[in-house]
């Protein structure tokens, strides 16, 4: 799955990982204001159900951003201070708008930090929100061409469990991504 774009830019590509190796489907986000009822999948829904392939947290490097209630969490699970932490485990991004952005580190082989070969996500429960929410964010629910290129690389997407357009476009109006 093509997961990331120039280590700069604006904005930079995120790491569509979803829920690795574990897990089903997002978790809902707070029904937002979304969408309107015009949108292409809100007569349909969308389905997706992670297969655990683990594409999304491996292969070719991306982003997965990480906030700092976020990084609190997971530095809190793994024992660390915070910024023991953000030292360790991530990196910042710079956006052309002045932003710094933290993202989780990866390995010389592009997968992430966090995750092992047979175990998946080994932070899955403090794993940050873009993780949870894909593949229901903004840029890929946005047309159908967007969905289906995502899907391309990702084989939960149009299989497994129903979302309803609802909840879709709740889970996108907070996916965890910088804006
Ligand atoms: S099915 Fe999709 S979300 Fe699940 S691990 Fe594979 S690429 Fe990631
Ligand atoms: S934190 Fe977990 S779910 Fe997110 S990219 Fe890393 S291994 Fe995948």
């Amino acid at each position: 799955m093509s997961r990331r774009g120039p280590l700069q830019g604006a904005p930079p590509e995120p790491r569509p990982a979803g829920k690795p190796i574990g897990g089903d489907s997002a978790s809902a986000g707070e029904q937002a204001p979304g969408p309107k009822a015009s949108e292409w999948f809100s007569e349909t829904g969308l389905r997706f159900t992670c297969t655990r392939c683990g594409a999304c947290c491996t292969g070719a490097a991306g982003f997965t951003w990480i906030s700092e209630p976020e990084l609190a969490v997971l530095a809190d699970h793994l024992g660390l201070d915070p910024d023991t932490c953000r030292r360790r485990y991530t990196r910042s991004v710079h956006f052309p708008d002045g932003r710094v952005v933290l993202s989780l580190n990866e390995r010389g082989n592009g997968d992430c930090v966090f995750f092992r070969a047979g175990t998946g996500c080994t932070v899955y429960d403090q794993r940050p929100r873009q993780c949870r929410t894909w593949p229901f964010w903004k840029r890929v629910v946005a047309t159908s061409d967007s969905w289906s290129q995502s899907a391309a690389g990702c084989p939960g997407m149009n299989q497994g469990r129903l979302v309803a357009a609802d909840e879709v476009r709740g889970i996108a109006s907070d996916d965890g991504l910088p804006g």
